[in-house]
């Protein structure tokens, strides 16, 4: 294949992403879940302009969704369910997710909008509906982050006004410290304080959705984007 001018800038892969220190949890007693309590400084080679901190690495994210898979499996027993994905945030989480689960279940997404862009909740707007019908079917609301909770609480009454018999939330990250309205999820991956974080199918402005971790992003990159120069 040739080499073209612009393939040959191209940064070695990194190779580290398995190595760095793993930030700090303290699992709630109460609850089982763990909380991050600082995040590692040691960032994987080659994204130290794009966050300050790691919340979780692949093998802590893979680890905890091991444990929520057994938790929903336990819960959830024979029953099918119709597991519905908040896009396009929650597209890595439910992955690895289901794949811990036995089932019976059925997938389906839907597409909810709250951030303009920035890292402000705006207005919700959904960009796609539902493809199975959710009358009088048991539903697991799966998403990347529960925030304000105005996205949650809004899908949770859309799917009850839909004839769901019953809807049960999971959510990777929780913020408890954001919340406007009482909301809570019934599975939590990990409860974080008030930090912006890219990764692992979150993202800033749809960038960094493809990063293997989660990482609080950098100002210096919310600064950047507003000026139209982030890579
Ligand atoms: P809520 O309606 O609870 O305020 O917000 C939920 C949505 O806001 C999430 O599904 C996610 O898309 C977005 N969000 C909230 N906090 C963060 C964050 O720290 N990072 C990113 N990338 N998105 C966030
Ligand atoms: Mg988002």
């Amino acid at each position: 294949m040739k080499k073209t001018k612009a393939g040959s800038k191209l940064k070695p892969r990194a190779s580290k992403v398995l190595e760095i220190r793993v930030p700090r949890l303290r699992v709630d007693a109460s609850t089982g879940v763990p909380e991050v309590e600082s995040c590692a400084t040691r960032i994987p080679e080659g994204y130290e302009d794009i966050v300050s901190g790691v919340v979780a690495t692949p093998a802590q994210i893979r680890r905890r969704i091991h444990d929520l898979g057994r938790a929903l499996q336990r819960d959830f027993g024979k029953n099918e369910w119709v597991v519905v994905a908040l896009l396009n945030g929650s597209v890595l989480f439910v992955a690895d997710l289901i794949r811990e689960l036995e089932g019976p279940l059925i997938l389906d997404f839907i597409g909810v909008s709250s951030y303009g862009g920035g890292t402000e909740s705006g207005k919700l707007v959904y960009t796609k509906e539902l493809k199975f019908e959710v009358t009088g079917r048991r539903v697991l609301v799966v998403d990347d982050i529960l925030d304000t909770g105005r996205t949650l609480t809004a899908v949770i009454r859309k799917l009850k006004d839909l004839g769901a018999r019953e809807v049960r939330t999971c959510v990777l990250l929780d913020k408890p410290a954001r919340r406007q309205v009482k909301q809570v999820a019934d599975y939590v991956g990990f409860t974080i304080p008030d930090w912006f974080v890219v990764g692992y199918g979150l993202d800033y402005a749809e960038r960094y959705r493809h990063l293997p971790f989660i990482g609080v992003l950098r100002p210096e990159v919310v600064a950047e984007t507003a000026r139209g120069t982030a890579r």
